[in-house]
């Protein structure tokens, strides 16, 4: 089955090609697609939601959406859905390694350096049937970037089951423990069993 999933970001996509195996992943891009609603909501499921109700109406077909961030407990769950906009609410246009070094900068000195990574899926058949997910992946901030592999907030990330950053993680050990992995494994069930 093809599925259109509702983002441009192709790192996602890479990783929900691999999750989803063998159905197959569109962005919008590839018809070309100019997609960018307004992330309106405050919290992940609701973003997750427009993006995908958003889709469905362009393609009329079933649509997978997700909103995901990293959230920090001393920072009260921030950046959370701000993720990919942190540093905006302060004039800031920030590249993602400028974002990193926004979030070292705010954690300096701090102790409790829990944080966690949030996806909110959703599966999108039509405007009365969807199912939604929310995952997480439990990790510490940590003092410097360490690691090349992943994108976003990854270098930053450790995760003690590994005793490596997300960054450092293998693309099958990020899809077996990230957030994204989880929710993707948990929708491509309900697809297998309920839609095809
Ligand atoms: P979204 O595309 O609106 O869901 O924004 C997600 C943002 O959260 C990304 O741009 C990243 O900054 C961050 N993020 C989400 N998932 C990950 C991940 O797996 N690794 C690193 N950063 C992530």
């Amino acid at each position: 089955m093809t599925l259109y999933f509702a983002s441009g970001n192709r790192h996602k996509r890479d990783e929900l090609e691999r999750i989803f195996h063998p159905h197959s992943i569109r962005i919008p891009a590839d018809d070309g697609i100019d997609f960018n609603p307004e992330e309106t909501g405050n919290d992940f499921i609701s973003n997750a939601l427009i993006k995908a109700e958003a889709l469905y109406r362009i393609v009329q077909k079933p649509v997978l959406a997700d909103d995901s961030g990293i959230c920090v407990d001393a920072l009260g769950g921030l950046p959370g859905v701000k993720s990919a906009r942190f540093g905006q609410d302060e004039g800031l246009e920030l590249d993602s390694g400028g974002k990193n070094l926004l979030l070292l900068t705010k954690m300096k000195g701090v102790a409790d350096r829990n944080c966690r990574f949030v996806c909110s899926m959703v599966l999108y058949l039509s405007p009365d049937r969807f199912f939604c997910v929310q995952e997480t992946l439990e990790g510490i901030l940590t003092h410097e970037l360490k690691g090349t592999g992943g994108f976003g907030y990854d270098p930053l990330v450790y995760v003690q089951q590994y005793g490596k950053t997300v960054a450092e993680l293998s693309d099958a050990e990020k899809d077996a423990c990230s957030h994204r992995g989880k929710a993707g494994r948990a929708i491509a069930e309900l697809l297998n069993r309920h839609c095809t």
